[in-house]
C-alpha cells in the first residue's frame, strides 16, 4: 500500500542512495526507554571511574562477581571460560574463550580508560604570597583555559616508603573540600586577553589552589605550605618526599548529569573514552558462549600517544595472546594475524556553532548512532591505520544484520588538524582494525557531551560484534 504512494524517484532513491538516517527520528519508544535505562548505570560508572586505575579496579570488581578468573599463563583454557589480566592496575584484558580454536583468531574490542587531566608534578607543593599551591603538568590534549575556575578533585595513588599504597579520591563527596585553578578577573585581564587562545592560560599557570591558612608559629617561613603538609600527614600519613612515589592528578569534580529538557544527553568528565569502555564491557559481560574468542581491552596512555608499558604501543596484549596460545601449540603471530578488532573510541560530533571544522557529508552527528571511522590521522592520512574495504564490509554486515543504527565519521576536515586512536598500534600486530565509537561534543573539555541513543547503539554494535 505504502509503495503505491511513492514516486518513481523516491523508490529509485531508496534503492540506490545512501540514507544517513537520524536514529533520533526513527527510534521506537521501547529502544528510547532501553537507552535511558542503559545510561543510568553508565553515569554511576563515570562517577566511580575518573582515572584509569579507578576504572580498572572497578571493572575487576565487576567481572570477579561474574566469575572471571585471574589469567594463568600456560593453562589451556576451554570454550566459555572467562579470565582477566590486570596490567599494573592501569590496563586490563578480559577474555571469554570461544568455541573456535585460537588459530582462527580472536575478536578484540579495545578502548582506553585514561582521560585528559592535570597531573601533579613530582615536587608539587609550594607557597607564594601566603597561598599554598600544587604545580601541575597537563596530561593529554587540553584547551588549558577550560580548566580554570572550575571545581577540581584530587585522585590517584601514593606509594609510601614502607610500601604501603594509599588510594586518594578527595573532592567528589559534597562534604569534601575541592580545589581550583584561579583565573584573572576581566577588569585586570587586558594584557591576558591579547594572548591567543592557545596561550590564554599557559601550562605553568595551571597551578592549583590548595590552602591559605598558616600554621600558627611565626618562627618558620612558608607556614601555609607547612600547614597543608601537616594536614596531608594527618590524613594520609605522608611526608613531602612521598609525592615522588605517587601518581596524583586533578580531575573535574563534576558528577555525570542528564543534559537537556528532554534528558537526551549526558554531560560528564571522561566520556572519552569510558563511554566505549563501558559499552564494550557490557557487551562482553553478556556474551557467554562466543564463536570466536573475545578480548575486551581497556588501555591506558592513549591520550599521550599509547606509549609506556600500560599503553597499547606496549607488547602486553601480544604477550597475553602468546601465553594464551602456547598451550595449543600456537604463536601469538598465528593468532593475531587471523584476528580483527574494533578500536573502541569516540569521534567528534558536528557542532552547529563551529560548522567549519567538519565536512558535513562525512562527519558524525549526535543521535545518528554509533560512528564507524575508517581512518583518523592528519594531513595525507598520516599516522593512521585505515580499515580495509574487506573489513569494512564485514563490520557493515554485522551491524546491519543486528539492525544497529550506525553512521560514518571522519576526524575533521582534510588538513583541519587530526588525531589518532589505538587502532594503528593494534594494526601493527597484523590485525584488521576499524574505529567504532560514540560521537562527542566538547571532546576533551572538563565536561563532555554524548547522546544517550548513541551510547546505546554503540553498546548494540559491540554486542553484535561479539555475538556474530
Ligand atoms: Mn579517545
Ligand atoms: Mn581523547
Amino acid at each position: 500500500m505504502e509503495n503505491e504512494k511513492k514516486t518513481e524517484a523516491e523508490l529509485l532513491a531508496e534503492k540506490l542512495l545512501l540514507n544517513r538516517k537520524n536514529m533520533g527520528l526513527t527510534v521506537d519508544d521501547a529502544t528510547e526507554q532501553a537507552a535511558q535505562d542503559f545510561c543510568g548505570p553508565y553515569k554511576a560508572f563515570l562517577d566511580a571511574c575518573k582515572t584509569e586505575r579507578e576504572a580498572v579496579a572497578h571493572i575487576v570488581e565487576m567481572v570477579q562477581k561474574q566469575g572471571y578468573q585471574p589469567f594463568e599463563p600456560g593453562k589451556a583454557y576451554q570454550p566459555g571460560e572467562k579470565i582477566y589480566y590486570n596490567n599494573r592496575g592501569k590496563a586490563l584484558i578480559l577474555c571469554t574463550m570461544g568455541k573456535k580454536p585460537l588459530s582462527e583468531g580472536v575478536r578484540i574490542m579495545a578502548s582506553h580508560v585514561d582521560s585528559p587531566r592535570l597531573d601533579l608534578k613530582p615536587v608539587p607543593l609550594y607557597e607564594e604570597a601566603q597561598l599554598a599551591m600544587f604545580k601541575t603538568h597537563y596530561y593529554g590534549g587540553i584547551k588549558k583555559y577550560q580548566w580554570t575556575a572550575i571545581p577540581l578533585a584530587l585522585h590517584g595513588v601514593i606509594i609510601k616508603k614502607n610500601g604501603e599504597t594509599l588510594n586518594v579520591a578527595l573532592g567528589e563527596d559534597p562534604e569534601d573540600p575541592a580545589f581550583t585553578i584561579t583565573d584573572l578577573l576581566p577588569h585586570l585581564a587586558k594584557e591576558q586577553m591579547k594572548r591567543t587562545l592557545q596561550e590564554g592560560v599557559k601550562g605553568e599557570e595551571l597551578n592549583v589552589l590548595v590552602g591559605c591558612r598558616p600554621f600558627k608559629d611565626d618562627k618558620q617561613s612558608e607556614r601555609v605550605k607547612l600547614n597543608i603538609m601537616r594536614l596531608l600527614n594527618e590524613k594520609y600519613g605522608i611526608i613531602e618526599s612521598d609525592f615522588l612515589s605517587a601518581e596524583l592528578t586533578m580531575v573535574p569534580a563534576f558528577q555525570a548529569r542528564d543534559i537537556g529538557l528532554d534528558r537526551s544527553m549526558i554531560g560528564a568528565y571522561g566520556h572519552d573514552d569510558r563511554v566505549c569502555a563501558y559499552t564494550s564491557l557490557m557487551a562482553a559481560l553478556e556474551c557467554d558462549a562466543p564463536e570466536q574468542t573475545i578480548l575486551t581491552v581497556f588501555a591506558d596512555k592513549e591520550e599521550t600517544g599509547s606509549d609506556g608499558n600500560t599503553g597499547l604501543h606496549s607488547r602486553f596484549m601480544a604477550y597475553f595472546i602468546e601465553d594464551l596460545a602456547r598451550p595449543f601449540g600456537l604463536s601469538a603471530g598465528q593468532v593475531l594475524s587471523h584476528s580483527n578488532c574494533l578500536s573502541a573510541d569516540v569521534n567528534a560530533a558536528f557542532d552547529p556553532t563551529y560548522p567549519d571544522t567538519l565536512e558535513k557529508r562525512n562527519c558524525a552527528y549526535l543521535n545518528y548512532g554509533v560512528v564507524i571511522t575508517q581512518y583518523t590521522g592528519s594531513g595525507g592520512k598520516s599516522s593512521t591505520s585505515q580499515a580495509s574495504a574487506e573489513f569494512m564490509a564485514q563490520v557493515r554486515n554485522i551491524l546491519d544484520e543486528a539492525n544497529v543504527s550506525w553512521q560514518t565519521g571522519e576526524l575533521g576536515k582534510v588538513d583541519a588538524g587530526g588525531g589518532g586512536t589505538v587502532a594503528k598500534f593494534v594494526a601493527a600486530f597484523n590485525v584488521d582494525v576499524v574505529d567504532v565509537g560514540v560521537p562527542v561534543l566538547s571532546m576533551h573539555a572538563p565536561f563532555e557531551i554524548v547522546s544517550k541513543l548513541d551510547v546505546y547503539s554503540t553498546y548494540q554494535a559491540f554486542r553484535a560484534y561479539v555475538n556474530a
